[in-house]
């Protein structure tokens, strides 16, 4: 068997998506004679500066002979990748193998591709070492580590991508709502992220130009295929299923507070120590301490209703956050509420005025002036919490492509999945 991965022949302004040109390679290997078997979409470090998006990279899996996939693979990425953008550096790398049988480096390769940052060199000297078919440039990253998602992926889920007529790329998309939100339902838990039910958003539909017309996930290709069937649009050109790692939090590594790096994403715990505050722009702000070491947190803006939960926490409060870091601060995707504080420490009433009393001089405790009634200290005031204990996530129209939706379990605390 053969695996031919691609990356980066994508543009931000002027479209094209690197799926596209993995159909495209797929119908060409199919029209010279040879079948294609599995498809995987794999999402990389999603903190990578050049990624165009979702930081995607493709494999397909075929059973042509290596040099004849090599060979069509480079003309389909030279005839449609973006290349006048100056950020696209697009990469085939070719593999005498199964997704499957790839060599322990490559498998290696593409686990740290998913959670690190990895020099161009390295891919390049590892590809020359395996005799590996390869061309292009920085695109080659993506593109070896799709080659090896096979064997370092364990959580696979499913994306049925419905692809535009080419001449009509840059037009608004017809996709009928209805259809779309009820699909959306019937297939739902098993299907995830297809709308935003709230925002009242078709979040299968994407808002950047280039060929998709919808991408439906969920946890198996009968249920992805049954709901873009369902969904009333313009014409599909075609429709294709890939294998990914999409919605399966594979980019986020055990951490500590103090011990985080720049460009990788975490699950790590703390106390809330800054109590959350919303800033200019409406991203909210606050600190977790572990000892003492601190990490500024933030939810940004676009997280919408997410940004209440996080509201909610209070100073003292025990939590696991989730989230990459990025000039020192980490962006929150998840959060859960493991301890809540109960009290608060408060000035004193008087208990004949009810009014708030004030202090008696440094360390004299409080006074209220009028009764003459008088306090130690603060006392404790029991706090009115909204927010129950377990897991947060940003919603269905803000979540990444890799984070995983909490309605696909497997947390170790109750879930309060947003739809
Ligand atoms: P889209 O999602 O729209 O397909 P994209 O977000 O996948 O686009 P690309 O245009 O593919 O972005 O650019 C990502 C680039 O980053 C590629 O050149 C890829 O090889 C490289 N890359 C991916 N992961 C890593 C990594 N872990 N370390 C270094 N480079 C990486």
């Amino acid at each position: 068997m053969t695996l031919v991965g691609l990356d980066d022949t994508d543009s931000r302004e002027h479209g094209m998506c690197t799926t596209y040109v993995a159909a495209r390679v797929a119908d060409a290997v199919e029209a010279a004679g040879g079948s294609v078997d599995r498809r995987h979409l794999v999402r990389l470090n999603p903190a990578i500066e050049f990624k165009t998006r979702g930081n995607a990279a493709l494999c397909l899996e075929t059973d042509l002979d290596p040099a004849r996939a090599f060979g069509l693979a480079t003309a389909e990425v030279d005839r449609l990748a973006e290349v006048d953008d100056p950020q696209t550096d697009p990469g085939v790398v070719v593999a005498d193998a199964t997704a499957e049988t790839v060599p322990d480096a490559v498998a290696a390769f593409a686990r740290r591709a998913v959670r690190k940052r990895i020099d161009s060199n390295e891919a390049i000297d590892l590809l020359d070492r395996l005799g590996y078919h390869h061309d292009g440039g920085r695109g080659r990253i993506g593109a070896l580590a799709a080659v090896g998602a096979g064997r370092a992926v364990d959580d696979w889920t499913y994306e049925r991508i419905a692809y535009r007529e080419l001449d009509r790329c840059g037009t608004p998309r017809t996709v009928d709502r209805e259809s779309a939100f009820a699909a959306a339902e019937a297939a739902y838990p098993d299907a995830w992220d297809t709308v935003d039910r709230e925002a009242g958003e078709l979040v299968c539909v994407p808002s950047a130009p280039g060929p998709i017309l919808y991408g439906i996930r969920g946890d198996d290709p009968e249920t992805v295929g049954k709901v873009a069937a369902a969904i009333e649009s313009e014409p599909v050109e075609s429709a294709v299923t890939y294998r990914t790692n999409q919605g399966t939090d594979a980019h986020l590594r055990p951490g500590t507070v103090g011990t985080v790096r720049e460009g990788r994403a975490y699950r790590l715990d703390g106390v809330v120590d800054d109590a959350p505050e919303t800033r200019t722009g409406g991203h909210v702000h606050l600190t977790i301490r572990d000892g003492d070491e601190t990490l500024p947190c933030v939810a940004f803006e676009p997280t919408k209703r997410f940004r209440d939960r996080v509201r909610h926490l209070r100073t003292g409060d025990r939590v696991t956050v989730c989230g990459e870091v990025g000039t020192g601060t980490l962006k929150l995707e998840k959060f859960a509420l493991r301890e809540q504080v109960t009290t608060e420490r408060v000035v004193p009433t008087c208990p004949d005025c009810e009014r708030s009393m004030e202090s008696a001089g440094r360390n004299q405790g409080y006074r209220c002036r009028d009764c003459g009634t008088t306090a130690p200290g603060r006392v404790n005031r029991t706090l009115d919490r909204e927010l129950d204990p377990g897991w947060y996530e940003a919603p269905p129209c803000a979540r990444r492509h890799i984070a995983k939706p909490l309605v696909r379990g497997g947390f170790d605390a109750p879930t309060h999945p947003e739809r």
